[in-house]
């Protein structure tokens, strides 16, 4: 079989588990052909991130604490995780050398005083060109040939948008194969950095948040791989989040159109568009825990085995969040209104996440995250207030509840259930959606409601039980 296996930053944060990563590529590399992507050392892009503001605000100390710290947490893990004396003093140069192109970067950027979107990404690139290495050496130690590359180097081309910046999967696709097939062919593990791609000139590029993800299933439909194994922590896609429910279960199999509703529903151990390239091609992916290697882990494919299907699969809740009601008689009968409004919040740059209106039109509601709300508001009164708008009303601590599952479609009877269960709490319900596809359904409550509203569905579909 040909895989590609994700690495995320809590796999690779000590020696001990960098040794681990790569005995387990070698467990598998018999009769398979293994590509890994590997994202930064745990805390790395947070670090980077941090420093990065610290920098702007003109901070110069922080730079040589930042840099020794990182050097320490990376030359200690290859001192730990590679045992031939050549490889270590290679992987030690290696590490060595991107530390100083990184010290070189923190200066140039403390001397300009300014961060742009632009030199941010590549300041961020430094947690995986720093990780990949070490993987990459650590294979080599035992035995495994392998070879470490750059997103860039390895073909991801991206658009410009710097911070989540969208693959040109066409190229992309063309381009990695082209790199990764003679490796392959050569029994040469290639260990990719995550989240990392390059646009039309070259500038670094990162894709997002937790983009590793990402990058594994571009990877794996550029070289039609048979498998994406996306290790982390946790053993896989739950039922609900096991903090709140203590009942809550690994999910065995889920379809690509479920887990694309958990990813945007918060089930947060994926990228959200991380489905996409491989919903194209149908490679199944895999959630495996890298600490538990008796769980088989969730399985995401096209279409799972009938056992698998129930009504509802998982209930999700997304804190954080804040419903914007806006009303005017005015917005009755007038085409446009909400084009208007959704337009003025697009334009900046204010994400959306939930949309509601009756059929009377005097009133939309919507949700945004709490840290858009201020902007989102604001937006608003500038531009629509007193014209197509009347009035603007927030709840600024509200939570949704999104029930997903690809067996309530055409069963009657669910929404019935969802709330009558969520009823006999006592929990209000603010706002509800359901999209035509009835994947899923979801709903507003005040956000001291959250944990009652997802114990009562939890236990009202028998998830507690389910495998
Ligand atoms: N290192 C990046 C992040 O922390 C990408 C990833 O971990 O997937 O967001
Ligand atoms: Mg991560």
């Amino acid at each position: 079989m040909r895989l590609v296996m994700k690495f995320g930053g809590t796999a690779v944060d000590s020696p001990d588990k960098v040794r681990h990563v790569a005995q387990l590529v070698k467990s598998h590399s018999k009769g398979n052909k293994i590509v890994c992507v590997v994202s930064a050392v745990r805390g790395m892009t947070d670090g980077l991130l941090a420093i990065a503001d610290s920098v702007r605000r003109g901070d110069k100390q922080s730079i040589e604490e930042f840099v020794k710290k990182s050097s320490k947490i990376h030359l200690d893990i290859v001192g730990g995780a590679i045992s031939e004396r050549k490889l270590r003093e290679e992987a030690e140069a290696a590490v060595k050398k991107i530390m100083k192109e990184l010290e070189e970067v923190l200066g140039g950027i403390v001397l300009l005083g300014e961060v742009t979107p632009k030199s941010l990404d590549y300041l961020l690139s430094f947690g995986e060109r720093l990780s990949t290495p070490i993987v990459s050496f650590a294979l080599r130690d035992i035995g495994i040939k392998s070879d470490h590359l750059t997103g860039k180097e390895a073909g991801m081309l991206t658009d410009s948008n710097f911070g989540e910046a969208r693959p040109l999967m066409d190229t992309t696709k063309l381009r990695v194969s082209h790199k990764l097939e003679p490796m392959l062919r050569d029994s040469i593990v290639p260990v990719i950095t995550g989240f990392v791609g390059a646009d039309q000139y070259g500038n670094t590029t990162t894709i997002g948040r937790g983009g590793s993800d990402y990058t594994a299933t571009i990877i794996a439909a550029s070289v039609g791989a048979d498998e994406v194994w996306l290790w982390s922590d946790v053993d896989g896609l739950m039922t609900a989040d096991p903090k709140i429910v203590t009942e809550a279960q690994v999910l065995k199999e889920v379809s690509f159109a479920e887990a694309m509703e958990m990813a945007l529903f918060g089930a947060k151990y994926m990228h959200p568009r991380a489905l996409e390239p491989v919903i194209e091609t149908k490679i199944p992916i895999r959630i495996r825990n890298t600490f538990n290697l008796d769980h088989a882990g969730t399985v995401i494919t096209q279409s799972p085995s009938k056992e698998s299907q129930k009504i509802v699969k998982s209930v999700s809740a997304i804190r954080h969040t804040a419903l914007i009601d806006v009303s005017g008689g005015g917005m009755v009968g007038a085409p446009g209104t909400a084009a208007k409004i959704f337009d003025t919040l697009a334009k900046n740059r204010v994400n959306i996440m939930m949309i509601s209106q009756s059929p009377s039109e005097s009133s939309i509601s919507m949700v945004v995250r709490k840290t858009d709300l201020d902007k989102a508001t604001t937006t608003l009164e500038l531009n629509l207030l007193g014209k197509v708008i009347k009035q603007v009303n927030v709840n600024d601590d509200v939570a949704v509840i999104a029930v997903v599952g690809s067996g309530m479609r055409g069963i009657k009877g669910v929404a019935a259930k969802v709330f009558g269960a969520v009823a006999k709490r006592g929990v209000n319900v603010i706002m509800i959606t359901q999209g035509s596809s009835e994947l899923n359904l979801a709903f507003v409550v005040n956000d001291r409601d959250c944990d009652q509203a997802v114990r009562a569905l939890h236990e009202e579909f028998g998830l507690g039980k389910s495998k």
